[in-house]
């Protein structure tokens, strides 16, 4: 549900978690009507987040033949990965090998150290 920010006529702000339907609580101080106002404006210029290592292209045909622009974009955001997983590990996918991703291991690959069923 949306926040709104909300004031009255006296000048009273305060927000508010409820339906786009819902009726508009009067002001919790004076109890007259509130009006909604105007939203803020959302904060921009968010860096790019390079993408994960996983998501690189895992065939041939996935780089457009070797591409050679295409692999040098690939370098780049994978180098630009590294270095931000370097600096913040959470990010890190898990880095263990895969053991097996064929059939019943297809939708979710075996990694070393799974338990095997
Ligand atoms: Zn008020």
């Amino acid at each position: 549900m949306p926040i709104y920010d909300l004031r009255c006529q006296q000048g009273h702000r305060f927000e508010v978690i409820q339906s786009f339907t819902a009726e508009l609580p009067a002001c919790p101080v004076c109890r007259s009507r509130a009006v909604k106002l105007p939203a803020g404006c959302a904060l921009s210029g968010v860096a790019a987040v390079p993408p994960a290592h996983d998501s690189q292209p895992q065939t041939w045909r996935g780089t457009y033949h070797g591409d050679r622009g295409y692999l040098a974009e690939l370098r780049a955001q994978a180098q630009a990965r590294s270095r931000l997983e370097a600096k913040y590990p959470e990010l890190a996918a898990d880095q263990r090998p895969v053991i097996a991703h064929e059939g019943r291991y297809e939708a979710a690959p075996l990694r070393l150290g799974d338990p095997l069923e």
